[in-house]
């Protein structure tokens, strides 16, 4: 396309805006279902994207061996004989036949702090602790909990959604190996049962097999005039309780939608686009951990740029988390403005998605997500059942893929971008 910038631009984003193209993808990935790791709910996803992807360059497929694990049922007995339903965490350690039978301890929230303070009587425990919104300032993190709980001695560990009607809570916990423990999440309404039970015995059933698996990371390229690559990011895997539509069907959407309205332009601007579609992110973000791992130095120096787009419709804000990497606030807003385009900007570290493998490994990233700081939004519903197509609009989707493509024609086009980090700053940076 040899026009002048503007005209590119706005080429660019009517592709984007005056076509159904989007909203149709972000359907047939939703028709998948939620897409979980290793269920052929993620293999027929993967299918499709690979399909869509070979439209825009070569595909490239990324084995990633990983320790694999499959679901099996969970449940959470009252000491008069009901049972509660609940649902494993993402690899969970499997009880014995006959249950985990142990003191239940209600940690309210369950942060560090709250589990430090509960002493001794952690111990041996089945502790229970809740979920948050987890876009946000003061989000906790699962993870931070879970591991808090076992180096103080619970034996057990159940995680309750913080909202009522959406039943149980995932996400992941440990690899399952030694030291880890039983977990599961529960719902709103039966962790209301529990902490009535505070200090009685609750037994916990939880099932699950460990086999050895692979996964697939997909990759293309569209290369520029020059070597260097901005690197554009979705997980393709989700979890098993609904469509995984928010989380992150629709990153994926407007990933293969920004690509699409830019392939014939980025061939005649000085740097490339590589498209990464990453599994196992929920995972512990272990796809784009192993990607980067094996990459040779020069061709991490290549990519300059990581764009991360995961959960990015659901509510009408958009806000980058740059981890506070220096220049990158500067970049977005000189990169939106020929648009007419903005998004929020929070420089805290949040370390749960694959920007944060980039970041590691030195890349200038950032996040794009939807809703940050709007708990009311639907964005609280992450990781449960109500995560469904039916909370995503259009015009969301399309907005996400107006600012992931005018982003990346602006980092193609050879604008200034924030430079490569060294080791004390990826330090400074990813301790938060
Ligand atoms: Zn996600």
């Amino acid at each position: 396309m040899a026009v002048s910038g503007s005209a590119v631009l706005e080429a660019v984003l009517g592709r984007i805006w005056a076509s159904p193209r989007i909203v149709e993808g972000f359907h047939a990935l939703c028709d998948f279902g939620g897409r979980f790791a290793g269920t052929a709910s993620e293999a027929r996803a993967q299918a499709f994207l690979a399909e869509r992807l070979s439209t825009i360059a070569p595909v490239r497929r990324e084995p990633v061996p990983y320790r694999g694990w499959t679901r099996g049922p969970a449940r959470v007995t009252l000491p008069d004989g009901q049972a509660l339903a609940a649902h494993a965490l993402v690899r969970s350690v499997a009880t014995a036949a006959a249950g985990l039978t142990a003191p239940l301890v209600d940690l309210g929230r369950g942060t560090p702090v709250d589990i430090a303070r509960a002493g001794k009587t952690v111990r041996g425990a089945i502790v229970l602790v809740r979920h948050e919104f987890m876009l946000g300032r003061d989000h906790v993190h699962r993870r931070r909990k879970y591991d808090a709980a076992r180096a103080a001695g619970a034996a057990g560990f159940l995680i309750a959604a913080h909202l009522p009607g959406v039943g149980p809570v995932t996400g992941s916990s440990g690899d399952g190996g030694a030291g880890h423990i039983p977990c599961v999440g529960v719902g709103f309404e039966e962790a209301a049962r529990l902490a009535a039970l505070d200090g009685r015995p609750v037994t916990l059933h939880v099932d699950g097999v460990f086999a050895d698996a692979e996964a697939t990371n997909l990759l293309a390229t569209i290369p520029g005039t020059g070597e260097a690559l901005v690197v554009l990011s979705a997980h393709i895997d989700g979890h098993d309780l609904a469509e995984s539509a928010i989380d992150n069907a629709s990153g994926l959407a407007c990933a293969l939608a920004a690509a699409e309205a830019l392939a014939d332009v980025v061939p005649d601007l000085p740097r490339g686009i590589e498209i990464g579609l990453f599994t196992i992110e929920e995972w512990a973000l272990a796809g784009s951990e192993a990607h980067l791992a094996t990459m040779p130095e020069a061709d991490r120096a290549r990519r300059v740029l990581n764009v991360n787009l995961d959960s990015v419709a659901g509510d009408d804000t958009l806000t980058a988390l740059t981890s506070g990497v220096p220049g990158m606030d500067a970049f977005l807003r000189t990169a939106l403005a020929p648009a007419g385009l903005s998004v929020g900007l929070h420089p805290g570290f949040m370390g749960n998605s694959d920007h944060a493998n980039y970041l590691r490994a030195g890349i200038p990233a950032f996040r794009l997500c939807a809703g940050f700081e709007r708990p009311g939004s639907a964005l609280s519903l992450l990781l449960t059942r109500a995560d469904t197509r039916d909370k995503v609009h259009p015009h969301q989707l399309k907005t996400a893929a107006s600012v992931t493509a005018a982003v990346l024609l602006a980092a193609c086009s050879g604008a200034a971008l924030p430079p490569r980090l060294d080791m004390a700053t990826i330090a400074r940076l990813t301790s938060g």
